[in-house]
This record gives structure tokens, C-alpha cells and sequence, in this order.
């Protein structure tokens, strides 16, 4: 009760001390430009979360335009410094036929834009023809920049528009407003965290497992859990939104390991102190602790059948969601994992696993690669490069590709080498046919 209240105090300090750099590391909007929050579709669906959106924007200081994509001007591109498209559709392809020769356009003054792509529909949308993906493709070859994978929501799935919400930040928006739709907590407890890169002079990363108070819900490799930042009292049968956001973290367990592991990783804001999350699961909760949190399954990083080869790439953190799969996969099958960190010296993450799934077969290939060991800084995508012909063996062999960890830096980079070696057409294929998934963040 002590240790909650306590908590409870510093986390209040902590949110005080921070208020004034809400913005650090948001992309900071040119003051004659604004963010465009665009909507299409059916109104009734689209409007008011493009409004909500449009709102949350300028309750953070951030200037926004509301418009529907049929009012959008090729002049009006000069004075956008982002795009946020909200688009609804009843199958991912009906009732927008008006807002189809948007996608036609020439759109000059697109490249480099930022932007994200929510599709709200009532059945998972078919990848290769839904408005929502077939826009983003449209998007991505005008050289506009993804901010995050398409997001679809069906029936309005409160937690994809959650993760909807956390797109905001990237834009100039708070990372601290309360959820628009508050997850459904249950109480979990920590169990114990243990820090796996002691000496690294990369940020803090922990291992942290969880038990829940309550049966064992079943999840499947791939999920997400939405973690309360703060003590599990404020967020469990309380009347009312809590009054923080939640945090995301990939699951690194199964349901057969009797609870949810996670990797997380220490964020530290511009002026230095830990962010929300982080500072909640690395520091402030200590084993004991009850833990609010919902999961979420996460069918956009599912797995593929047995049979299906495996390249599992990530650095960092990333290992929570790809270690989940490896664990799922069968023995007999198909895996490679090129994983990249700092210093073998520190930073072989879950080193000892992953020594035994290459003794034991379950990685039939294993590359581990660290930047910092070598007189010139090593990443991932440059592992993939020199090893081009391999790589094509694998895909050629109908392989799938599931990348995790960072977006800014690995994902991307792995993005374009990967472009450059398959072609953006293969690549978009894979993507529609679940061959190319990514949990990146
Ligand atoms: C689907 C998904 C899965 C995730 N899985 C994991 C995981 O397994 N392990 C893990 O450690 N984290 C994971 N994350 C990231 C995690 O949700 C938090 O964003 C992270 O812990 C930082 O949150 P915070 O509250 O500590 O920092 P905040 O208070 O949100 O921010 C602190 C600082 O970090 C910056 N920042 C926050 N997030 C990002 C970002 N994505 N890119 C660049 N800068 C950023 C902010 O601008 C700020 O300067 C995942 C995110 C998503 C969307």
C-alpha cells in the first residue's frame, strides 16, 4: 500500500517535472504549415475519429486541418506538414468510390511527407485491393514517408484506435493524453525483472515476467499487451478514463510458459528523464507489484504456417516479439534469425536461448550481429546485404519475413535493403500475402 502510494507521488512529480517538454522528440510543425487530418468514406465512421484526431492535434499546440478527401486540393499539399488519413469503408473496397480518383493523382509536392493511413472497416480487409492498403502503396511509391503500417480497425476496435492514437506523438501530438477509449485492464503481478545488457552503454534493457491474478487468458505468438503506466488502483474498476495513457509492449512468452515476459527497453525524454512506460516497468514497479494491462492479439504479426521458413530479423527490444515465435515454432522447422545489438560483451540479449535453439536445430541459421565490435559500425541491413544470396535462397524456398524492433533506423533501413534486393513490387506482394510482417515502433 506504502510502495502504491509512493509510487503513486513520484509518478505525479514526475508527470509535473515533464509538462513543460511535452514535444521532445515530436516532429516539430513549421509554423505556417498544418497537419491534415483527411477523411473519406463513410461520414458517419470517418468523421468522428478524423475529428477527434484534428482535436487531440491542437490540444497539443499543433496546428490541424480537418477536410474530406474530396475537398483536398493539389494546392493545399505546400501547406501540409503531415497527413493523417482516415479513411471507412464497409469491406475495405465499397463507398469510396468518390475519394478513388485520389488515388490517381499526381501529387507533386508529396515526397518526403509524413504520413498514416487508418482504414475502419467491418471485415478484415483483403491486403491486396482494400482502399486503406492500396492508398498506402499509392503513398509510399509517391515517396511520402510511412509514419507506421497501415492500421485497420474493424467494427472500430477501440485498441487499434488506440494505437491509432499513439501515431499522434510522431506528429507533434502529447504522448501523455489519457486514451480515448480506455483498455480493459485486469490485474496481473510482476513477478521479476532482471536487466540483460548489465554494462552496456546502450539504455538499460529488462526482462520482466508476469502472472496473472486471474486465469491464464490464451494468446497467440505475435501479441501485444497494453500496459497501465501507473499503479493497477487507477486504472481497474475505476469510474471514468484513467488518467494515463497506456504503454505497448510485445509478448515474448506463451500462454505454455505460465505468463507474459517482456523486453523493455529504458526511453529517456530530450532533457533526460525516463519516459512514461519505461520508467513505470523499469524503475518504479518492483516485483510484487500489481500490473495493470490488457493484450491484445496482433493478427498483422502472425505466423505463418509450420510449414513456411522463418527469417526473423530485429535489434533491441525486438527480440520480445520475434523470441515469441521461435518458442511457437515447431520442432523441424524452418528458422533463421538475424538479430542485431551494441557489443557481444553486453548485449547478446537472451544470449543462452538462443546458444541452445542453434544447438538443439530450432534455429537452423542464426547471425548475430553487433555495430560496435568491429572499427566500423555493423547494422542489420548490412548483414542482409552481404548476404544477398542466401537471403534470395530463403525466399525463393517461399520464406516469410518478420521483422521487430526499431522503425526509425533498423525496420526502415531493412525496408529499403530488402526493396533493393526482392523489388518493391515483390516486397508489396509479400505484404499482401502476410509473406512481410512487422511489429515496429
Ligand atoms: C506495437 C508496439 C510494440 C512495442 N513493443 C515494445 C517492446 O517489446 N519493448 C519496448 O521496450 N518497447 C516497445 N514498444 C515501445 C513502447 O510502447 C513505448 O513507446 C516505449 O517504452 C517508450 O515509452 P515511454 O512511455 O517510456 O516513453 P515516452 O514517455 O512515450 O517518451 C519518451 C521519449 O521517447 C521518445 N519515443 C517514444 N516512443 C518512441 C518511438 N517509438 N520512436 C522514437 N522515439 C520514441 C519520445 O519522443 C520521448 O522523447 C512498442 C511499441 C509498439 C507500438
Amino acid at each position: 500500500m506504502i510502495a502504491a502510494a509512493l509510487a503513486l507521488l513520484t509518478l505525479i512529480f514526475r508527470q509535473m517535472r515533464r509538462a513543460p517538454a511535452a514535444l521532445p522528440r515530436a516532429r516539430r510543425p513549421r509554423p505556417d504549415k498544418a497537419v491534415f487530418v483527411i477523411w473519406a468514406g463513410d461520414e458517419s465512421d470517418a468523421s468522428p475519429i478524423a475529428t477527434r484526431t484534428a482535436q487531440s492535434l491542437r490540444s497539443a499546440g499543433v496546428a490541424s486541418r480537418l477536410v474530406a478527401i474530396t475537398d483536398l486540393s493539389d494546392r493545399a499539399f505546400h501547406f501540409a506538414s503531415a497527413l493523417l488519413f482516415v479513411i471507412s469503408s464497409r469491406d475495405g473496397q465499397q463507398d469510396i468510390d468518390e475519394a478513388e480518383f485520389f488515388l490517381q493523382r499526381e501529387l507533386p509536392a508529396i515526397a518526403g511527407l509524413p504520413y498514416a493511413v487508418l482504414s475502419l472497416t467491418n471485415l478484415l480487409p483483403d491486403p491486396k485491393e482494400d482502399y486503406g492498403s492500396r492508398l498506402d502503396r499509392r503513398l509510399r511509391l509517391l515517396g511520402a514517408m510511412p509514419l507506421s503500417d497501415s492500421i485497420e480497425a474493424v467494427k472500430g476496435d477501440a485498441a487499434v484506435i488506440r494505437r491509432w492514437q499513439q501515431i499522434l506523438p510522431l506528429v507533434g501530438g502529447s504522448r501523455d493524453e489519457a486514451d480515448w477509449a480506455a483498455p480493459d485492464y485486469t490485474p496481473w503481478r510482476m513477478i521479476s525483472r532482471e536487466r540483460i545488457n548489465s554494462g552496456s552503454d546502450g539504455s538499460p534493457i529488462f526482462h520482466i515476467r508476469l502472472e496473472s491474478e486471474e486465469d491464464l487468458p490464451h494468446w497467440e505468438a505475435g501479441a501485444i499487451v497494453e500496459i497501465y503506466p501507473g499503479p493497477a488502483e487507477d486504472a481497474i474498476g475505476t469510474i471514468g478514463r484513467p488518467p494515463l495513457p497506456h504503454r505497448q509492449y510485445s509478448i515474448a512468452s506463451l500462454p505454455a510458459d505460465g505468463g507474459i515476459e517482456m523486453v523493455v527497453r529504458e526511453r529517456h525524454t530530450a532533457t533526460g528523464q525516463l519516459g512514461l512506460g519505461s520508467s513505470w516497468m523499469c524503475e518504479m514497479a518492483q516485483p510484487g507489484q500489481r500490473i495493470a494491462l490488457r493484450l491484445r492479439e496482433n493478427p498483422g504479426f502472425a505466423a505463418p504456417p509450420d510449414e513456411i521458413p522463418m527469417i526473423l530479423i530485429g535489434n533491441g527490444s525486438g527480440i520480445a516479439g520475434l523470441r515469441a515465435h521461435i518458442k511457437a515454432r515447431p520442432a523441424g522447422t524452418r528458422n533463421w534469425l538475424i538479430f542485431g545489438e551494441r557489443n557481444s560483451a553486453h548485449d547478446c540479449l537472451m544470449g543462452s536461448e538462443i546458444a541452445h535453439w542453434v544447438a538443439t536445430g530450432h534455429l537452423e541459421r542464426c547471425d548475430l550481429i553487433f555495430s560496435r565490435d568491429g572499427p566500423e559500425k555493423r547494422y542489420v541491413c548490412h548483414h542482409i546485404a552481404e548476404n544477398e544470396g542466401s537471403f534470395l535462397d530463403w525466399v525463393l524456398a517461399d520464406a516469410a519475413i518478420f521483422v521487430c524492433g526499431n522503425l526509425h533506423g533498423m525496420a526502415t533501413d531493412v525496408d529499403t535493403e530488402l526493396s533493393r534486393i526482392l523489388g518493391r513490387d515483390v516486397l508489396d506482394a509479400m505484404i499482401a500475402d502476410g509473406r512481410y510482417r512487422r511489429d515496429v515502433y
